[in-house]
């Protein structure tokens, strides 16, 4: 009797803790979660699956571990409360992806992470917002290698395993000539509700089930169905759950739809279109993400009409005149998205001080496009940061080294070179480990050589193959007999970007090559967790965009708060965060043609890697990295620590951008 009961106790205190996403952050939950054990095979399952599959005998040696329900009871009451949010503050936040974890597969890289970054620091700062997106029932493809190439894979997701909830509302949404019913999904990260619109439901017909199927895939006009249903639906969905938002914060123009949805309402009241904008802007923000111009959203207008007649019909607005509120000027008769929420939104940012220049000049022409300010992207730290480093930091800087203000980081000269040492060593090891077992054989890499990361999407111009542009003198870096160096890749091209999947095979190619001696590597699967166990277990980060394309870039904060040096292009946050001497710039080239461009760069970036980093790490022999090189660490963390910070973005958002202060 006595054993049933505390079974049925720690199942359910496991459950709650795994219903949360805090877990994701919380040192205590991650430790708890570490204990249970996982199947093998597709990889780690999330908690609360792991918890339904344990087995009598798991339950059995569980029950009895005091230190572990003692863990668990702790874990429970680190649960974070749930914020009364509907006081006239609250901000409903709409993305495309979210990326909280790589067991919620709802993302396919940067701009997801950073959503979920923003809802985790949110939390943090007991800020009141809420989120909205889809629940992608296939989710983005997972990446497998198949002859030096990329195979997708598509995985179904049961939301029972996902710690969703079902709500009660039910959203209702014409798609042309068909009708279309969504749920909505539940959960919470942290403080913070997270909403998921899903048409996979036995009332709809196929075509309607498969609306939320899979992420950015399909055509264009799957893509409108989609934003469709986030931005409309995703604004009915709210409203039925009986919240009333105080802003609308667009992250990317792919919810700029939301704004049919606050313009009917207002035309609905007698205004005119033009009114009607006037009267929704106060309640619009619109981050920007590219300054690509090809990697805006753009709507053809046959395909408007199709779709948004029947709503122009419905409230008698002239369709023409909703049209023109996408053109971009001087560009074609396409809807702009972004052009679109330019004009509709109050407040218009870009992600990094560069980023915010390039916009202002992009939509110059666009009424509120020169009023483009930025706020430079941020990282969630206690995601990021590997646990064994926040032990450290917790230890010698104090709990609040993570949130915004905190001089926390000027005390880090206080961390040993030992104590940095030690953790540097495991994280490399943990990461060969994670290496071995995504590649499914044993690796060359050796855990004392210096190790330059690189993992994001594989869009082209984030040049991944940049590094093979003169392959004689990389194998001579890689084989140097006093400094070799070795490079750890990583990342994923879209299912549809030929020249990224291009640069993949490039990158594949040459590190099955002997010539790179085995210090060359490509890791498949490329995911939150991949992402993480790299951050921890490289010495350099390496970014070498075209400049400016990048618009942040957030991969160098994670690295940089795990004590790795930047090593990029002035791009993004690079851009204004490199003070000389907490990493080092690849000068831009001011080449026109783009090859004698690639290769001024690359010839620069091997010049500098050669020339000034690995002498700094390996120092005049003795033990690597040399304290001077530990020294620049430090020097990193106390420059960059404090800005990095998703708290310190979403602390900015909240009085720049937001402006919902209670009373204001
Ligand atoms: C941080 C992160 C990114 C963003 O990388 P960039 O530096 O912005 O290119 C992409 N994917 C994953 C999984 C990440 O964690």
């Amino acid at each position: 009797m006595q054993e049933k009961t505390s079974r049925y106790e720690l199942e359910s205190t496991l459950l709650q803790v795994a219903g949360n996403y805090s877990w994701t952050w919380d040192l205590q939950a991650r430790e708890l979660f570490n204990r249970i054990p996982s199947l093998n095979g597709e990889g780690a399952l999330h908690p609360a699956e792991r918890i339904k599959l344990l087995s009598e005998e798991d339950w059995e040696r569980l029950t009895n571990d005091a230190e572990f329900s003692a863990l668990a009871r702790d874990a429970h009451s680190n649960l974070p409360k749930p914020l009364q949010i509907n006081d006239g503050t609250t901000v409903a936040y709409f993305s495309p992806e979210f990326g909280v974890s790589e067991m919620l597969p709802q993302y396919s890289g940067g701009l997801g992470v950073l959503a979920g970054d923003h809802l985790k620091a949110a939390s943090d700062l007991r800020m009141p917002l809420l989120a909205v997106g889809l629940f992608y029932r296939d989710g983005f493809f997972r990446q497998a290698l198949e002859d030096g190439q990329q195979r997708e894979r598509y995985v179904t997701n049961n939301p029972r395993f996902l710690a969703l909830t079902a709500t009660p509302a039910r959203v209702e949404l014409q798609l042309a000539d068909r009708q279309v019913t969504a749920r909505v999904w539940r959960t919470n990260v942290g403080t913070t509700r997270l909403f998921l619109l899903d048409t996979d439901l036995d009332v709809n017909d196929e075509f309607g089930r498969r609306v939320s199927d899979r992420l950015y895939s399909g055509d264009r006009e799957h893509r409108m169905r989609q934003e469709l249903l986030m931005g409309v639906g995703g604004v009915r969905a709210i409203r039925q759950l009986g919240y009333e938002p105080a802003k609308f914060h667009l992250n990317e123009g792919h919810a700029g739809f939301l704004a049919l949805e606050l313009l009917a309402e207002e035309v609905a009241k007698g205004l005119t279109l033009d009114e009607a904008v006037t009267a929704i802007r106060t309640r619009i923000v619109f981050t920007t993400h590219t300054p690509v111009p090809a990697g805006i959203d753009r709507f053809a207008p046959d395909l408007m009409r199709k779709y948004l007649g029947v709503w122009a019909d419905r409230y008698g607005v002239d369709l023409d005149e909703l049209l023109k509120l996408g053109i971009l000027p001087g560009g074609d008769d396409h809807f702009n998205m972004a052009a679109f929420c330019v004009r509709i939104a109050g407040r218009c940012n870009g992600v990094s001080r560069l980023h915010g220049e390039v916009s202002r000049a992009m939509f110059s022409e666009v009424p509120g496009g020169s009023e483009i300010t930025s706020v430079t992207n941020g990282i969630h730290a206690r995601t990021w940061v590997d646990p064994e480093m926040q032990m450290v930091f917790d230890d010698k800087l104090g709990p609040d080294w993570h949130l915004p203000a905190a001089d926390a980081w000027n005390k880090v000269d206080e961390i040993s070179d030992d104590e940095i040492r030690t953790v540097f060593a495991s994280g490399r090891q943990r990461m060969i480990s994670m290496a071995n077992s995504q590649l499914g054989h044993e690796t060359n890499l050796d855990p004392d050589i210096l190790t330059i990361g690189f993992a994001r999407r594989f869009a082209t111009y984030k040049r991944a193959d940049l590094l093979l542009a003169d392959i004689e003198r990389l194998t001579s870096l890689i084989n140097d007999g006093d400094r070799p160096v070795q490079f750890v890749f990583a990342g994923k091209a879209h299912p549809a970007d030929e020249p990224g999947k291009d640069l993949l095979r490039n990158i594949v190619r040459f590190a099955g090559d002997p010539a790179s001696n085995g210090r060359f590597i490509f890791i498949p699967g490329y995911n939150m967790a991949v992402a993480r166990a790299m951050y921890a277990g490289c010495d350099v980060w390496l970014n070498n965009p075209v400049r400016p394309r990048e618009a942040c870039g957030t991969s160098g904060e994670k690295s940089a708060l795990n004590g790795g040096l930047n090593f990029s292009i002035l791009d993004g946050w690079w851009d204004e965060c490199f003070d000389g001497e907490n990493g080092w710039a690849i000068p831009s080239s001011v080449a026109d043609d783009p090859q004698q461009r690639d290769r001024e760069e690359a010839s620069l970036l091997y010049d500098i890697l050669g020339d000034e980093i690995a002498p700094l790490f390996y120092g005049p022999g003795g033990i690597a990295p040399t304290a001077d090189w530990l020294n620049k660490v430090r020097h990193n963390w106390r420059t960059l620590g404090p800005f990095v910070t998703a708290s310190r973005m979403v602390k900015e958002y909240g009085e720049r951008i937001y402006q919902v202060a209670a009373g204001s």
